[in-house]
């Protein structure tokens, strides 16, 4: 399947801002953002085009793919299935979005970034319900336990990104046992629990036309 292979910095910096891409990285002094909030390419530090509404609806799409680390094909395939779900477009995408088990690995803090989630669950160290899945688009349900392999569970890119959570998550719809190295996603988050500052809306207006 096809993957962006170029730096993930440079997405924060077409985007404008941070998108966490890099793990614990993006929290130290060697982010790049930080040092080069400006677009890449040769103009830049120079271009300041005013946007229009079909460009402020775009790249609220392409930082919401970003974030999550998915390719066009897979989220038009998930705002199609949100479009027919009953409630909000919007919400229903952020909602699927949220329970893809790359993601939930990653909120659990196995993981210190979505890629190095996937890479973890792609390389078969995740169980769900007692069982390896290795498909990082795996949807969740509620009541769902995922656990590290027993045989994973030394892993040093593992133990140091759990020790990295201090104290209970602060995540309503995950429990997390860090001892036993395995969480628990209790219920599908509301749009107000998840601390995500995007505007989804813009996504719905883009792909309405
Ligand atoms: Fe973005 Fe992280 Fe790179 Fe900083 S270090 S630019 S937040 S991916």
């Amino acid at each position: 399947m096809a993957r962006y292979r170029d730096s993930v910095c440079k997405l924060c910096r077409r985007e404008g801002e941070k998108l966490f891409l890099k793990g614990n990285r993006c929290l130290s002094t060697k982010c790049s953002f930080e040092r080069k909030s400006y677009i890449p390419g040769q103009h830049g530090q120079t271009r300041r085009r005013r946007i229009s509404n079909f460009g402020l609806q775009l790249r609220e799409k392409q930082k919401i793919k970003r974030m999550y680390g998915i390719l066009e094909k897979q989220f038009r395939t998930y705002f199609a299935k949100a479009d027919q779900m009953k409630g909000e477009t919007g919400t229903n995408l952020m909602q699927i979005l949220e329970q893809r088990l790359d993601n939930v690995v990653y909120r659990l803090g196995f993981a210190p970034s979505h890629a190095a989630s996937r890479q973890l669950v792609a390389h078969r160290h995740l169980m769900v319900n007692g069982r390896t899945v290795n498909i990082p688009s795996f949807l969740v349900s509620p009541g769902d336990e995922i656990r590290v392999r027993e045989k994973s569970r030394k892993m040093d890119s593992i133990l140091d990104s759990i020790r990295r959570v201090k104290g209970d998550l602060d995540l309503p719809w995950l429990e997390l046992d860090k001892a036993k190295m395995k969480g628990t996603f209790i219920a599908v988050p509301d749009r107000d629990q998840m601390n995500i500052e995007v505007n989804e809306r813009l996504v719905v207006e883009l792909y309405s036309k």
